[in-house]
Protein backbone atom coordinates (compact mmCIF):
# COMPACT_ATOMS: atom_id res chain seq x y z
CA UNK A 1 0.00 0.00 0.00
CA UNK A 2 1.47 3.27 -1.00
CA UNK A 3 0.66 5.52 2.08
CA UNK A 4 2.59 9.41 0.85
CA UNK A 5 -0.82 9.79 -1.42
CA UNK A 6 -3.38 9.46 1.91
CA UNK A 7 -5.16 12.27 2.52
CA UNK A 8 -4.92 14.11 6.38
CA UNK A 9 -7.91 12.11 8.03
CA UNK A 10 -7.37 9.04 6.02
CA UNK A 11 -3.69 8.77 7.45
CA UNK A 12 -5.37 10.33 11.24
CA UNK A 13 -7.83 7.28 11.12
CA UNK A 14 -5.43 4.52 10.06
CA UNK A 15 -2.74 5.83 12.35
CA UNK A 16 -5.32 5.93 15.22
CA UNK A 17 -6.30 2.18 14.47
CA UNK A 18 -2.74 1.30 14.50
CA UNK A 19 -2.75 0.03 11.07
CA UNK A 20 0.02 1.97 9.82
CA UNK A 21 2.42 4.14 12.11
CA UNK A 22 3.87 7.63 11.34
CA UNK A 23 7.26 6.41 10.88
CA UNK A 24 6.10 4.70 7.99
CA UNK A 25 3.87 7.34 6.76
CA UNK A 26 6.77 9.67 6.82
CA UNK A 27 8.98 7.50 5.60
CA UNK A 28 6.89 6.92 2.56
CA UNK A 29 6.34 10.78 2.15
CA UNK A 30 10.41 11.24 2.61
CA UNK A 31 11.26 8.40 -0.20
CA UNK A 32 8.34 10.13 -2.52
CA UNK A 33 10.38 13.27 -2.24
CA UNK A 34 13.53 11.92 -2.87
CA UNK A 35 12.03 10.88 -6.18
CA UNK A 36 9.96 13.49 -6.95
CA UNK A 37 11.32 16.64 -5.77
CA UNK A 38 14.16 16.26 -8.23
CA UNK A 39 11.51 17.39 -11.25
CA UNK A 40 9.07 19.70 -8.60
CA UNK A 41 11.78 21.40 -6.65
CA UNK A 42 9.35 22.34 -3.30
CA UNK A 43 11.52 21.65 -0.91
CA UNK A 44 14.26 24.58 0.15
CA UNK A 45 15.00 22.54 3.32
CA UNK A 46 14.44 19.08 4.21
CA UNK A 47 14.05 17.86 8.17
CA UNK A 48 14.74 14.19 7.51
CA UNK A 49 15.91 13.29 11.00
CA UNK A 50 13.82 15.61 13.61
CA UNK A 51 10.38 14.44 11.35
CA UNK A 52 11.78 10.80 12.27
CA UNK A 53 11.80 11.73 15.68
CA UNK A 54 8.87 13.12 15.76
CA UNK A 55 7.22 10.41 13.98
CA UNK A 56 8.39 8.08 16.72
CA UNK A 57 6.89 10.24 19.48
CA UNK A 58 3.75 10.37 17.52
CA UNK A 59 3.84 6.88 17.17
CA UNK A 60 4.42 6.50 21.59
CA UNK A 61 1.61 8.82 22.10
CA UNK A 62 -1.07 6.84 19.57
CA UNK A 63 0.02 3.79 21.12
CA UNK A 64 -0.62 5.49 24.28
CA UNK A 65 -4.07 6.31 23.22
CA UNK A 66 -3.36 10.17 23.12
CA UNK A 67 -4.13 10.95 19.37
CA UNK A 68 -4.97 14.46 18.10
CA UNK A 69 -6.32 14.66 14.49
CA UNK A 70 -2.89 16.16 13.54
CA UNK A 71 -0.99 13.40 15.79
CA UNK A 72 1.48 12.00 13.15
CA UNK A 73 0.81 14.18 9.69
CA UNK A 74 3.63 15.00 7.81
CA UNK A 75 3.41 18.44 6.84
CA UNK A 76 5.18 20.77 4.91
CA UNK A 77 5.77 24.66 6.09
CA UNK A 78 6.35 27.71 3.95
CA UNK A 79 9.99 29.08 4.58
CA UNK A 80 8.72 32.49 5.95
CA UNK A 81 7.48 31.14 8.98
CA UNK A 82 9.81 30.51 12.13
CA UNK A 83 10.70 26.97 12.64
CA UNK A 84 12.98 26.96 15.84
CA UNK A 85 16.61 25.51 14.91
CA UNK A 86 15.73 24.86 11.32
CA UNK A 87 16.58 27.23 8.64
CA UNK A 88 13.92 30.41 7.62
CA UNK A 89 15.14 31.38 4.55
CA UNK A 90 11.87 33.37 3.12
CA UNK A 91 13.30 32.19 -0.14
CA UNK A 92 15.76 35.15 0.43
CA UNK A 93 19.54 34.87 0.08
CA UNK A 94 19.56 37.94 2.50
CA UNK A 95 18.61 34.92 5.18
CA UNK A 96 20.00 31.99 3.71
CA UNK A 97 21.59 31.72 7.20
CA UNK A 98 18.89 32.32 9.24
CA UNK A 99 18.09 29.80 12.25
CA UNK A 100 15.07 31.17 14.25
CA UNK A 101 15.79 30.69 18.24
CA UNK A 102 11.72 30.10 18.51
CA UNK A 103 9.07 28.56 16.84
CA UNK A 104 5.88 30.67 15.30
CA UNK A 105 2.71 29.63 16.91
CA UNK A 106 0.99 28.16 14.30
CA UNK A 107 4.41 25.84 14.67
CA UNK A 108 3.96 25.08 18.60
CA UNK A 109 0.70 24.82 17.90
CA UNK A 110 0.83 22.10 15.18
CA UNK A 111 3.52 20.33 17.50
CA UNK A 112 1.31 20.26 20.47
CA UNK A 113 -0.91 18.37 18.33
CA UNK A 114 1.88 15.85 17.63
CA UNK A 115 2.21 16.87 13.97
CA UNK A 116 5.30 16.20 11.83
CA UNK A 117 7.46 18.63 10.30
CA UNK A 118 9.06 17.47 6.95
CA UNK A 119 10.48 20.65 5.82
CA UNK A 120 10.61 24.37 4.72
CA UNK A 121 8.90 24.87 1.05
CA UNK A 122 9.45 27.46 -1.72
CA UNK A 123 8.24 30.91 -2.22
CA UNK A 124 8.41 34.17 -3.96
CA UNK A 125 11.59 36.29 -1.88
CA UNK A 126 9.24 37.63 1.20
CA UNK A 127 5.87 36.44 -0.24
CA UNK A 128 6.48 39.09 -2.90
CA UNK A 129 4.87 37.31 -6.47
CA UNK A 130 2.45 35.06 -8.16
CA UNK A 131 4.43 32.46 -9.64
CA UNK A 132 6.93 31.55 -7.31
CA UNK A 133 9.87 32.40 -10.15
CA UNK A 134 11.13 34.88 -7.76
CA UNK A 135 12.74 32.61 -5.22
CA UNK A 136 16.46 33.78 -4.68
CA UNK A 137 17.14 29.89 -5.03
CA UNK A 138 15.08 27.94 -7.33
CA UNK A 139 12.32 27.87 -9.47
CA UNK A 140 9.22 25.56 -8.49
CA UNK A 141 7.49 23.79 -11.02
CA UNK A 142 3.55 23.00 -11.33
CA UNK A 143 3.74 19.03 -11.24
CA UNK A 144 0.78 18.90 -13.68
CA UNK A 145 2.88 20.18 -16.32
CA UNK A 146 6.51 21.19 -15.08
CA UNK A 147 6.85 23.76 -17.88
CA UNK A 148 4.31 25.93 -16.16
CA UNK A 149 4.82 27.68 -12.61
CA UNK A 150 3.07 26.61 -9.80
CA UNK A 151 1.50 29.87 -8.81
CA UNK A 152 2.70 31.93 -6.29
CA UNK A 153 4.08 32.90 -3.42
CA UNK A 154 2.78 29.62 -1.66
CA UNK A 155 3.89 27.45 -5.01
CA UNK A 156 6.17 25.25 -3.17
CA UNK A 157 3.08 24.89 -0.37
CA UNK A 158 0.75 23.88 -2.60
CA UNK A 159 3.07 22.00 -4.92
CA UNK A 160 3.98 19.61 -2.50
CA UNK A 161 0.78 18.76 -1.58
CA UNK A 162 -0.29 18.30 -5.00
CA UNK A 163 2.87 16.03 -5.82
CA UNK A 164 2.31 14.18 -2.59
CA UNK A 165 5.20 14.99 -1.15
CA UNK A 166 3.51 16.15 2.47
CA UNK A 167 0.09 15.13 3.76
CA UNK A 168 -0.91 19.13 3.72
CA UNK A 169 0.72 22.77 4.32
CA UNK A 170 1.30 25.65 5.94
CA UNK A 171 1.51 29.08 3.36
CA UNK A 172 0.72 32.42 3.68
CA UNK A 173 -1.71 34.52 1.90
CA UNK A 174 -0.88 38.42 1.49
CA UNK A 175 -2.87 39.28 -1.49
CA UNK A 176 -4.06 35.76 -2.97
CA UNK A 177 -0.19 33.44 -2.10
CA UNK A 178 -2.60 30.68 -1.08
CA UNK A 179 -5.52 30.35 -2.97
CA UNK A 180 -3.44 31.35 -6.22
CA UNK A 181 -1.25 28.24 -6.40
CA UNK A 182 -3.45 26.29 -4.29
CA UNK A 183 -6.15 26.58 -7.35
CA UNK A 184 -3.19 26.33 -9.88
CA UNK A 185 -2.02 22.93 -8.51
CA UNK A 186 -5.76 21.26 -7.66
CA UNK A 187 -5.58 21.59 -3.90
CA UNK A 188 -7.71 23.59 -1.84
CA UNK A 189 -6.23 26.58 -0.06
CA UNK A 190 -7.62 29.14 2.83
CA UNK A 191 -6.89 32.38 3.82
CA UNK A 192 -8.52 32.89 6.85
CA UNK A 193 -10.00 36.02 8.57
CA UNK A 194 -7.38 38.60 9.30
CA UNK A 195 -7.29 38.07 12.94
CA UNK A 196 -8.24 34.66 13.23
CA UNK A 197 -4.91 33.14 12.77
CA UNK A 198 -2.18 34.06 14.75
CA UNK A 199 1.28 36.17 12.40
CA UNK A 200 3.36 35.60 15.44
CA UNK A 201 6.43 34.18 13.64
CA UNK A 202 5.60 34.59 10.37
CA UNK A 203 8.32 37.22 8.72
CA UNK A 204 6.23 40.04 7.72
CA UNK A 205 5.40 40.98 4.32
CA UNK A 206 2.44 43.19 4.59
CA UNK A 207 1.22 43.79 8.06
CA UNK A 208 -2.34 44.68 7.50
CA UNK A 209 -2.85 42.28 4.85
CA UNK A 210 -1.05 38.92 5.99
CA UNK A 211 -2.34 35.78 6.92
CA UNK A 212 -1.37 31.76 7.63
CA UNK A 213 -3.67 29.42 6.55
CA UNK A 214 -3.76 25.97 5.27
CA UNK A 215 -3.38 23.89 1.92
CA UNK A 216 -4.68 20.51 1.65
CA UNK A 217 -5.95 17.46 -0.16
CA UNK A 218 -9.48 18.10 0.16
CA UNK A 219 -11.85 19.94 2.42
CA UNK A 220 -12.12 18.08 5.47
CA UNK A 221 -7.95 18.23 6.02
CA UNK A 222 -8.29 21.84 5.73
CA UNK A 223 -11.19 22.46 8.09
CA UNK A 224 -8.72 19.91 10.30
CA UNK A 225 -6.02 22.03 9.82
CA UNK A 226 -7.99 25.18 10.76
CA UNK A 227 -9.03 23.29 14.05
CA UNK A 228 -5.34 23.40 14.88
CA UNK A 229 -4.00 26.65 13.77
CA UNK A 230 -6.84 29.22 14.67
CA UNK A 231 -7.44 31.16 17.60
CA UNK A 232 -6.16 34.23 20.01
CA UNK A 233 -2.64 34.58 20.44
CA UNK A 234 -1.50 37.26 23.11
CA UNK A 235 1.57 37.30 21.31
CA UNK A 236 0.03 38.62 17.93
CA UNK A 237 -1.72 42.22 18.35
CA UNK A 238 -3.60 41.79 15.22
CA UNK A 239 -5.04 38.18 16.55
CA UNK A 240 -8.97 38.20 17.32
CA UNK A 241 -10.38 36.91 20.70
CA UNK A 242 -13.40 35.35 18.84
CA UNK A 243 -14.53 32.01 19.13
CA UNK A 244 -13.17 29.34 17.18
CA UNK A 245 -16.00 26.78 16.18
CA UNK A 246 -15.31 22.91 15.56
CA UNK A 247 -14.64 23.70 11.71
CA UNK A 248 -15.14 19.94 10.72
CA UNK A 249 -19.18 19.99 12.73
CA UNK A 250 -20.39 21.92 9.36
CA UNK A 251 -19.18 20.32 7.11
CA UNK A 252 -21.72 18.33 5.41
CA UNK A 253 -24.75 20.85 6.23
CA UNK A 254 -27.15 21.05 3.33
CA UNK A 255 -26.54 24.48 1.11
CA UNK A 256 -30.10 24.41 0.18
CA UNK A 257 -30.97 28.21 0.32
CA UNK A 258 -27.67 29.34 0.64
CA UNK A 259 -27.49 32.78 -1.37
CA UNK A 260 -24.75 32.73 -3.43
CA UNK A 261 -23.65 36.41 -4.27
CA UNK A 262 -21.86 36.76 -8.42
CA UNK A 263 -19.96 39.63 -8.45
CA UNK A 264 -20.81 41.57 -11.57
CA UNK A 265 -17.45 43.42 -12.27
CA UNK A 266 -15.46 40.41 -11.70
CA UNK A 267 -17.50 38.35 -14.51
CA UNK A 268 -17.19 41.32 -16.59
CA UNK A 269 -13.43 41.58 -16.28
CA UNK A 270 -11.79 41.85 -20.01
CA UNK A 271 -9.20 38.86 -20.26
CA UNK A 272 -10.38 35.49 -18.07
CA UNK A 273 -9.97 32.79 -19.87
CA UNK A 274 -12.67 30.93 -21.78
CA UNK A 275 -11.62 27.97 -19.80
CA UNK A 276 -11.84 29.35 -16.69
CA UNK A 277 -14.94 30.97 -16.88
CA UNK A 278 -16.33 27.53 -18.55
CA UNK A 279 -15.39 25.71 -15.23
CA UNK A 280 -16.95 28.79 -13.04
CA UNK A 281 -19.99 28.51 -15.00
CA UNK A 282 -20.49 24.80 -14.55
CA UNK A 283 -19.29 25.00 -10.82
CA UNK A 284 -21.99 27.47 -10.34
CA UNK A 285 -24.44 24.71 -11.85
CA UNK A 286 -23.65 22.30 -9.48
CA UNK A 287 -23.99 24.75 -6.56
CA UNK A 288 -27.57 25.09 -7.92
CA UNK A 289 -28.47 21.67 -8.17
CA UNK A 290 -26.93 21.87 -4.35
CA UNK A 291 -29.89 24.04 -3.79
CA UNK A 292 -27.98 27.30 -3.41
CA UNK A 293 -29.54 30.68 -4.99
CA UNK A 294 -27.32 32.84 -6.75
CA UNK A 295 -27.64 36.37 -6.24
CA UNK A 296 -26.64 39.50 -8.58
CA UNK A 297 -24.29 41.67 -6.30
CA UNK A 298 -21.49 44.94 -7.30
CA UNK A 299 -18.60 45.49 -5.87
CA UNK A 300 -18.34 48.71 -7.78
CA UNK A 301 -14.78 49.67 -6.37
CA UNK A 302 -13.32 46.15 -8.21
CA UNK A 303 -11.47 48.30 -11.03
CA UNK A 304 -9.17 50.00 -8.20
CA UNK A 305 -8.74 46.70 -6.04
CA UNK A 306 -5.08 45.95 -8.00
CA UNK A 307 -3.81 50.08 -8.05
CA UNK A 308 -4.45 50.46 -3.84
CA UNK A 309 -3.29 47.13 -3.38
CA UNK A 310 0.00 47.37 -5.02
CA UNK A 311 0.05 50.98 -2.75
CA UNK A 312 -0.36 49.71 0.12
CA UNK A 313 1.48 46.03 0.67
CA UNK A 314 4.59 47.76 -0.73
CA UNK A 315 4.40 50.41 1.33
CA UNK A 316 4.31 48.29 4.73
CA UNK A 317 6.93 45.77 3.38
CA UNK A 318 9.30 48.78 2.53
CA UNK A 319 9.12 49.34 6.42
CA UNK A 320 9.29 45.88 7.32
CA UNK A 321 12.03 45.02 5.22
CA UNK A 322 13.93 47.58 6.93
CA UNK A 323 15.15 45.30 9.33
CA UNK A 324 17.43 43.48 6.99
CA UNK A 325 20.49 45.66 7.14
CA UNK A 326 23.75 43.38 7.70
CA UNK A 327 23.32 43.81 11.32
CA UNK A 328 20.97 42.06 12.79
CA UNK A 329 20.03 39.30 10.36
CA UNK A 330 21.55 37.57 7.05
CA UNK A 331 24.16 38.19 4.66
CA UNK A 332 26.53 41.22 5.39
CA UNK A 333 29.14 42.69 2.62
CA UNK A 334 32.18 42.49 4.44
CA UNK A 335 33.83 44.68 1.86
CA UNK A 336 32.57 47.95 3.22
CA UNK A 337 33.90 50.24 5.99
CA UNK A 338 31.71 52.57 6.31
CA UNK A 339 28.35 51.68 8.10
CA UNK A 340 26.29 53.56 5.06
CA UNK A 341 27.88 51.41 2.27
CA UNK A 342 27.52 48.44 4.19
CA UNK A 343 24.06 48.67 4.52
CA UNK A 344 23.32 49.41 0.98
CA UNK A 345 25.79 46.82 -0.72
CA UNK A 346 24.37 43.99 1.33
CA UNK A 347 20.90 45.30 1.11
CA UNK A 348 22.01 44.85 -2.78
CA UNK A 349 23.44 41.68 -2.39
CA UNK A 350 20.49 40.39 -0.03
CA UNK A 351 17.60 41.02 -2.06
CA UNK A 352 16.51 40.01 -5.80
CA UNK A 353 15.06 42.44 -8.05
CA UNK A 354 11.24 41.89 -7.30
CA UNK A 355 11.73 43.10 -3.90
CA UNK A 356 14.08 45.97 -4.65
CA UNK A 357 11.49 46.88 -6.49
CA UNK A 358 8.87 46.42 -3.84
CA UNK A 359 10.71 48.47 -1.36
CA UNK A 360 11.49 51.43 -3.97
CA UNK A 361 7.35 51.72 -4.84
CA UNK A 362 6.45 51.66 -0.98
CA UNK A 363 9.77 54.34 0.36
CA UNK A 364 8.52 56.63 -2.42
CA UNK A 365 4.35 56.25 -1.70
CA UNK A 366 5.37 56.36 1.91
CA UNK A 367 7.81 59.61 1.78
CA UNK A 368 6.28 63.49 2.86
CA UNK A 369 4.76 65.17 0.10
CA UNK A 370 3.66 61.55 -1.88
CA UNK A 371 2.22 60.47 1.21
CA UNK A 372 -1.05 61.64 0.76
CA UNK A 373 -1.59 61.62 -2.61
CA UNK A 374 -0.77 57.46 -2.48
CA UNK A 375 -0.87 55.55 0.54
CA UNK A 376 -3.57 57.85 1.90
CA UNK A 377 -5.72 57.71 -1.51
CA UNK A 378 -5.03 54.35 -1.46
CA UNK A 379 -6.00 53.87 1.88
CA UNK A 380 -9.61 55.48 0.92
CA UNK A 381 -10.20 53.33 -1.66
CA UNK A 382 -9.33 50.47 1.13
CA UNK A 383 -12.74 51.92 3.17
CA UNK A 384 -14.55 51.62 0.25
CA UNK A 385 -13.73 47.93 -1.15
CA UNK A 386 -14.58 47.25 2.24
CA UNK A 387 -18.06 49.23 2.07
CA UNK A 388 -18.61 46.92 -1.09
CA UNK A 389 -18.39 43.77 1.15
CA UNK A 390 -20.30 44.73 3.70
CA UNK A 391 -23.18 46.23 1.32
CA UNK A 392 -22.62 42.62 -0.56
CA UNK A 393 -22.93 40.42 2.41
CA UNK A 394 -26.42 42.01 3.35
CA UNK A 395 -28.03 40.06 0.76
CA UNK A 396 -25.96 37.20 0.37
CA UNK A 397 -24.26 34.20 2.04
CA UNK A 398 -21.06 34.09 0.61
CA UNK A 399 -19.10 35.57 -2.99
CA UNK A 400 -17.77 33.54 -5.90
CA UNK A 401 -15.50 34.19 -8.45
CA UNK A 402 -12.79 32.46 -10.38
CA UNK A 403 -9.45 32.37 -8.58
CA UNK A 404 -7.23 34.04 -11.12
CA UNK A 405 -8.01 35.19 -14.63
CA UNK A 406 -6.10 32.25 -16.10
CA UNK A 407 -4.33 28.35 -15.27
CA UNK A 408 -1.07 28.81 -14.21
CA UNK A 409 1.48 31.10 -16.30
CA UNK A 410 4.61 28.91 -18.09
CA UNK A 411 7.68 29.59 -16.45
CA UNK A 412 9.11 32.65 -17.67
CA UNK A 413 5.96 34.02 -19.30
CA UNK A 414 5.83 37.11 -17.08
CA UNK A 415 9.26 37.64 -17.01
CA UNK A 416 9.82 40.82 -18.71
CA UNK A 417 6.12 42.14 -17.44
CA UNK A 418 5.70 42.17 -13.65
CA UNK A 419 2.76 44.49 -14.22
CA UNK A 420 0.92 41.59 -16.05
CA UNK A 421 1.76 39.54 -12.91
CA UNK A 422 0.31 42.36 -10.79
CA UNK A 423 -2.75 41.89 -13.04
CA UNK A 424 -3.53 38.41 -12.38
CA UNK A 425 -4.42 38.97 -8.38
CA UNK A 426 -7.30 41.09 -9.71
CA UNK A 427 -10.15 38.63 -8.29
CA UNK A 428 -8.01 38.09 -4.59
CA UNK A 429 -6.49 40.48 -3.16
CA UNK A 430 -9.92 42.48 -2.37
CA UNK A 431 -10.77 40.02 -0.12
CA UNK A 432 -6.93 40.87 1.77
CA UNK A 433 -7.77 44.38 1.56
CA UNK A 434 -11.31 43.92 3.55
CA UNK A 435 -9.83 41.15 5.82
CA UNK A 436 -12.48 38.80 4.88
CA UNK A 437 -11.88 34.92 4.59
CA UNK A 438 -11.55 33.15 1.16
CA UNK A 439 -10.96 29.47 0.21
CA UNK A 440 -10.31 28.02 -3.10
CA UNK A 441 -11.68 25.06 -4.04
CA UNK A 442 -10.70 22.52 -6.69
CA UNK A 443 -13.74 23.25 -9.93
CA UNK A 444 -11.94 22.06 -13.27
CA UNK A 445 -8.77 21.77 -15.80
CA UNK A 446 -8.24 23.41 -19.00
CA UNK A 447 -7.43 21.69 -21.91
CA UNK A 448 -4.13 21.64 -21.52
CA UNK A 449 -4.94 19.22 -18.06
CA UNK A 450 -4.10 22.65 -16.16
CA UNK A 451 -6.06 23.21 -12.92
CA UNK A 452 -8.85 25.61 -12.22
CA UNK A 453 -10.08 26.90 -8.84
CA UNK A 454 -13.58 28.30 -7.49
CA UNK A 455 -12.99 31.31 -5.32
CA UNK A 456 -15.24 31.64 -2.51
CA UNK A 457 -15.55 34.30 -0.23
CA UNK A 458 -17.56 34.95 3.15
CA UNK A 459 -18.16 37.34 6.21
CA UNK A 460 -15.67 38.00 8.96
CA UNK A 461 -14.94 34.77 11.38
CA UNK A 462 -17.20 33.00 8.79
CA UNK A 463 -14.76 30.44 7.69
CA UNK A 464 -17.61 27.69 8.15
CA UNK A 465 -19.90 28.38 5.95
CA UNK A 466 -17.13 28.75 3.11
CA UNK A 467 -15.74 25.37 4.18
CA UNK A 468 -19.28 23.96 4.53
CA UNK A 469 -20.05 25.18 0.26
CA UNK A 470 -16.86 23.98 -0.48
CA UNK A 471 -16.84 20.36 0.91
CA UNK A 472 -20.80 20.04 -0.70
CA UNK A 473 -19.26 20.95 -4.27
CA UNK A 474 -15.97 18.75 -3.90
CA UNK A 475 -18.70 15.83 -2.90
CA UNK A 476 -20.58 16.72 -5.78
CA UNK A 477 -17.25 16.70 -8.05
CA UNK A 478 -14.13 14.51 -8.32
CA UNK A 479 -11.81 17.21 -9.07
CA UNK A 480 -10.45 16.68 -5.86
CA UNK A 481 -9.50 12.67 -6.89
CA UNK A 482 -6.99 13.61 -9.51
CA UNK A 483 -3.76 13.56 -8.98
CA UNK A 484 -0.85 14.62 -11.33
CA UNK A 485 1.44 11.95 -13.27
CA UNK A 486 5.06 12.68 -12.16
N1 LIG B 1 0.80 38.28 -5.74
C1 LIG B 1 0.66 39.24 -4.70
C2 LIG B 1 1.93 40.03 -4.55
O1 LIG B 1 2.81 39.80 -5.28
C3 LIG B 1 0.28 38.55 -3.42
C4 LIG B 1 1.38 37.91 -2.71
C5 LIG B 1 0.96 37.26 -1.43
O2 LIG B 1 -0.22 37.02 -1.19
N2 LIG B 1 1.93 37.01 -0.57
O3 LIG B 1 2.05 40.88 -3.73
Amino acid sequence: MTLYNLSIHDAAERLRKKEISSRELTLSVLERIAKTDTKVKAYITLNEDQALAQADQADQAISKGIARPLTGIPLSIKDLICTQGLLTTCASKILENFVPTYDATVIEKLKAQGAVILGKVNMDEFAMGSTTEHSGFKITANPWNLDHTPGGSSGGSAASVAADMCLGSLGSDTGGSIRQPASHCSVVGLKPTYGRVSRYGLVAFASSLDQIGPLTKNVKDCALMMNAIAGYDPKDSTSVNECVPDFTATLTQSIKGKKIGIPREYFSTEGIDPDVKNSIDQALDTLKSLGAQCVDISLPHTPYAVAAYYVIAPSEASSNLARFDGVKYGIRDMEQTELVDMYKKSRSRGFGLEVQRRIIIGTYALSSGYYDAYYKKASQVRTLIIRDFKAAFESCDILISPVSPSPASIIGQHSEDPLKMYLSDIFTISANMAGIPGLSVPCGFNQMGLPVGLHLMGRHFDEATLLNVAHCFESATDFHTKRPSL
